[in-house]
This record gives C-alpha cells, structure tokens and sequence, in this order.
C-alpha cells in the first residue's frame, strides 16, 4: 500500500496548456519525495494538485487508498507550506500556529500540547508571543512549517519553502528540515528548483521536464553523471 499514488495524472489549463502529463508515482509511507526541474515544468502544478488546490483534469490521486480526486483541501490528509510564508500578521506566532487547530474544534489542551511540541522541533519557543513582522524570514519561515506540522498530517507538501532565503539560511534551513523528518512521523512531497536540495533530502528524486517525468530515482541515481 502506498501513502500517496498517482496515477496517470494530467493537469491541462484552459482547455489546451498541459502543465502536467502523465505523472505516475507511488509515495511509501513517510518517504521523502523531490519533485525538481527548471521554471515551468510542472513542479508546483503537481503539488498544487495532491493538495487539492488545483483541479485534475485526468487520473487518479490516492491518500491512505482512498481516492480524492473530489476531494476537498481540508479533508485531505495533508498541509502545505508555501514559498511565502503566509502567516497572520495580527496574529502572535503561538495564535498563528493555534489557528489550523481551533478551525477543527479541537480542545484546548491538545492544541497548546502541539503547538508547543512543535515550536520546540523548531526551536522557536522563544518567539511565540511575537508578531511575525518581529521575525527574520528564517524564523518566519519556521512558523509556517510549525503551522502545518501542528495538524499532524499524513503528508506534508512544501513548495519551494527555502527559496526566500539568503544561502547562508537556506544551508542551515535544509539542515533543519532534516531535523524535522527525524521528529515527525510523515511523509514528505518537496518541490524545489535546487539541485543541492534535491540531493540532500530526497529519498527519492522526480525530475520533470515540460510537463513529462524524465525519470526517478534515489540521488545517487539521477545525479551520478558517467
Ligand atoms: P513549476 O512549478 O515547475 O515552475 P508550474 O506548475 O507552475 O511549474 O507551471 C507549469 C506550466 O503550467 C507552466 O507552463 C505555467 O505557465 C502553466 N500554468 C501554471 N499555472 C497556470 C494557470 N493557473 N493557468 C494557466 N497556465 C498555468
Ligand atoms: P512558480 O514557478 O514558482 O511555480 P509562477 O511564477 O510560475 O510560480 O506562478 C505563480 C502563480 O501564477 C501560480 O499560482 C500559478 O498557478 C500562476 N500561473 C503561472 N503561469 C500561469 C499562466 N500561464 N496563466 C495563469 N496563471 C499562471
């Protein structure tokens, strides 16, 4: 049984654009998956469409083998980070974080409980009564994540989440997404344009090129040049 399968999935825009085309893949549990390619191949389109925020024109997308095609975002089992960080600002980070959980009713104590679980994963326990524009971008990026992990969801989707960011950040925010994984028990879709991400926290490596899948492997096997 596969966490995540696709299964000849095709997004066509507007009646003509193929963004994607024929995407197959079957995601292990907590597997960490790289979507990765140059501007416009399909990365985010792809994403977009496991997350539910982007309609799939044909195929078939399972979580958990349940088929979610019609499925809405928030019953899926999964959340997003996002490039930008889209936090609240009137919010503090702790109500930043709260704010996924008390959409789901869910009681107060197991709320504080995850969210200050995850705050310490990320190592942001010292800011959650700040606002986030009291944050630098590394710290703000670490909220978001902390927002989409508190759900605890089965599969966590992260586009471009490190992109923002100067490089010295990004080394030590690659390096903390490895942390993460050590901690949380999911599975992970990542997509970036970067290589050396790709490289260092895939398991294993979609790469795709206008729309197609060229191939798919561990890094080893799609990087080791002859
Ligand atoms: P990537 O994430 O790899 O940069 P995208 O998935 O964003 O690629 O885009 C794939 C292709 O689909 C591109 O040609 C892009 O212009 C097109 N595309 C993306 N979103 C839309 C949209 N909402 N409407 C029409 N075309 C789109
Ligand atoms: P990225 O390459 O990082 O995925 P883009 O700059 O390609 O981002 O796209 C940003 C937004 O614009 C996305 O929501 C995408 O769906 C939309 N978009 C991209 N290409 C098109 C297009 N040709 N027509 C309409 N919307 C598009």
């Amino acid at each position: 049984m596969s966490t995540v399968s696709l299964q000849h999935i095709f997004k066509i825009y507007d009646g003509n654009v193929t963004a994607v085309s024929d995407f197959n893949l079957e995601i292990a549990d907590k597997e960490f998956i790289v979507l990765v390619g140059p501007s416009g191949c399909g990365k985010s389109t792809t994403l977009r469409m496991v997350a539910g925020l982007e309609e799939i024109s044909k195929g078939e997308l399972r979580i958990d083998d349940r088929l979610v095609n019609d499925v809405e975002p928030k019953d899926r089992d999964i959340a997003m980070v996002f490039q930008s960080y889209a936090l609240y600002p009137h919010m503090t980070v702790r109500e930043n974080m709260e704010f996924p959980l008390k959409l789901r009713k869910m009681d107060k104590e197991e709320i504080a409980r995850r969210v200050n679980q995850a705050a310490e994963i990320l190592d942001i326990t010292q800011y959650l009564d700040r606002k986030p524009k009291a944050l630098s971008g590394g710290q703000r990026q670490r909220v978001a994540i902390g927002r989409a992990i508190v759900r605890e969801p089965k599969v966590l989707l992260m586009d471009e989440p490190l992109s923002n960011l100067d490089a010295k950040l990004r080394n030590q925010m690659r390096a903390e997404i490895i942390k993460l994984r050590q901690r949380i028990n999911t599975t992970f879709i990542y997509v970036t344009h970067d290589q050396t991400e790709a490289m260092t926290l895939g398991d294993r490596i979609v790469i795709m090129k206008d729309g197609f899948v060229q191939q798919i492997g561990t890094p080893q096997q799609v990087f080791d040049t002859p």
